[in-house]
């Protein structure tokens, strides 16, 4: 083996999370020798930022992100990093009114929810309730220990939720859960469910664009810059692309040595940090064999599925007619005969330096149908789609440039925008994705405790790792620095020992709610009481 690839510690993945944790340990203990393996020939992983044409001529472009984009104050991991690497950003536009199209029938709205009939937005008040009331009782480092967590893991988001929701409601929740996770709600573990939304603070921050919740705002020149910058600060011949990892060896002498697949290099390290998703996890063979918790918890997580298209156009003309370019849809329009879809879900993308533009997803089951059509049947679906919402006229008056992006077809991503579990799986969840193995470290924005799935979970798993890595060189007396960050597997654990579970705010609810109906049926209706 040459000796270029022995080295202290391998990271696979050269994502945020596994390109974050190699700056952290390289900040922190410089005489360690790190290389990043990365499968793509591109750093960012589910982040990606591309040149679009922006000019009829063609002959202008500007940068939009197809993967990853929003980020919030709320969110401090991703916050920091921003400001160590000097990223700067700007506001999500939401001046406005919004759009539903629910159940054949479009409306504008200018609240958090369209108001579709009374029943209906009383039926989503309530089923928003109750889940941000379950959601904030999770501990999301050990969802099992959330008052009845074996009921909630046996069961789907769309169990939970079936006695709550008669009316519209319904297609209103099923579309903002296929926005948030990119699969349908009878397709996602409950426990699982409530644990993603409260490690984002609540279900309602994943998806409004107020202050703190999620689609707040961008980065200025793209998201895909973070992981650019990272690289700049590890080193470029520290981080090798096109290098897929296929075998992973851990030797009894404590050494761990790593495969390749295309040019068979064998590399050698003492500490190794998997940053990839859970997906890309099970090709990997492994010698010893990865325990049956984790495997079996890694086999029970399909990631979401989404297309993210962009829309150029040489006008804002949304923001003219009083909108703020979103929309909200359950894909009942079904055009060219297809069951459902195109649009899940729309928003105005214009870029800081002000090209107009909207983007949007496909998600979930929308995604499954319009990713089996062709590009120009489904080109011509989302169009008809803008068409209803904007005005047909509008839209081929300004229309530029469509660009999409299919990650459910991304080598060594195979979709996004993050996996989910699937019922009776979470008692595996904690050890499953986040407990090392002999000297194998885990991270990735699905083992984060806070905003996993997005890109301040990269940042927080990657820091945990590099701190685990860090505090075991330092204990065995190869690292001088004492002041190592706690943050770990082992530290996290310990705190939860003796974490005391909140009550779900319902519980105490129900005595206000049983109270009021009582004092107001006293009042309209005295006879009852007789
Ligand atoms: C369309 C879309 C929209 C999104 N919107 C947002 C948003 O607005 N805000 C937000 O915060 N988050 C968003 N996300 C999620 C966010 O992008 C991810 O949470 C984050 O980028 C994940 O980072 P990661 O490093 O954990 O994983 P990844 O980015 O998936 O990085 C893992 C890396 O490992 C590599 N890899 C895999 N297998 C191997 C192997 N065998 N050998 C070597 N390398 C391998 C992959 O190529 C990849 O580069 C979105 C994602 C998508 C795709």
């Amino acid at each position: 083996m040459i000796e270029e690839n022995i080295v202290d510690v391998i990271v696979v993945g050269a994502g945020i999370s596994g390109l974050y944790a190699a700056y952290r340990i390289k900040q922190k203990s410089p005489e360690l020798k790190i290389l990043v393996l990365e499968a793509k020939d591109r750093v960012g992983g589910r982040t990606l930022t591309s040149d679009i044409i922006t000019s009829h001529d063609g002959n202008e472009t500007d940068r939009f992100d197809l993967g990853g984009q929003w980020v919030t104050d709320t969110q401090e991991n991703i916050t920091a990093l921003l400001n160590e690497l000097k990223l700067e950003t700007y506001l999500q536009y939401h001046t406005g009114k919004s759009i539903a199209e629910l159940q054949r029938h479009i409306q504008k709205y200018a609240l958090s929810m369209p108001f579709i009939s009374l029943l209906s937005f009383l039926e989503s008040i309530y089923s928003v309730f109750r889940l941000e009331s379950l959601a904030s009782t999770v501990p999301t480092w050990n969802p099992m220990m959330t008052r009845n967590a074996d009921y909630l893991d046996q069961r789907t988001l769309e169990d939970l939720m079936k006695p709550w929701i008669h009316n519209r409601a319904k297609p209103l929740m099923t579309a903002a859960i296929r926005t948030v996770y990119g699969c349908e709600p009878e397709q996602v573990n409950a426990l699982f469910a409530l644990t993603y939304a409260q490690a984002g603070g609540g279900f309602m921050r994943l998806t409004l664009t107020d202050p703190g919740c999620a689609q707040e705002k961008k980065i200025k020149g793209g998201s895909q810059q973070i992981s650019q910058l990272l690289v700049e600060h590890i080193g470029k011949e520290q981080v090798l692309l096109n290098t897929p990892v296929q075998k992973i060896v851990q030797n009894d002498d404590g050494t761990v040595l790593v495969n390749t697949t295309d040019n068979q290099t064998t590399f050698q390290c003492r500490k190794l940090i998997l940053a990839i998703p859970p997906s890309q996890i099970i090709p990997i063979q492994f010698e010893p064999m990865l325990p049956g918790y984790k495997r079996e918890m890694l086999k029970h997580m399909p990631i979401g599925s989404y297309l993210k298209f962009v829309f150029i156009f040489d006008k804002a003309f949304w923001r003219e007619d009083g909108l703020n370019g979103e929309v909200i849809s359950d894909g009942s329009f079904a055009p060219l005969g297809l069951s459902i879809g195109p649009m899940t879900y729309l928003i105005d993308g214009t870029s800081s330096n002000g090209t107009p533009a909207l983007i949007g997803f496909i998600g979930g089951r929308c995604a499954s149908v319009w990713t089996s059509v062709t590009y120009e049947e489904r080109r011509k679906g989302l169009i008809e789609c803008l068409s209803r919402y904007f005005g047909g006229h509008k839209i081929s008056t300004h229309l530029i440039e469509y660009v999409e992006k299919d990650w459910n077809l991304e080598p060594y991503s195979g979709g996004c925008p993050c996996h989910n579990a699937t019922t009776g799986t979470m008692k595996d969840f904690v050890d499953g994705l986040r407990k090392p193995y002999k000297n194998i470290h885990f991270a990735g924005t699905e083992t984060a405790s806070q905003w996993m799935g997005y890109m301040d979970g990269a940042v927080d798993a990657g820091r945990r790792a590099a701190s685990e890595v860090l505090v075991s060189f330092r204990d065995n007396n190869q690292l001088k620095d004492n002041e190592i960050d706690p943050y770990t597997f082992e530290s996290q654990n310990r705190r939860y020992q003796n974490f005391r579970v909140p009550r779900s705010k319902f519980y105490y609810a129900i005595p206000i709610i049983i109270v009021t109906v009582a004092a107001l049926s006293k009042i309209f209706f005295p006879g009852i009481f007789q």
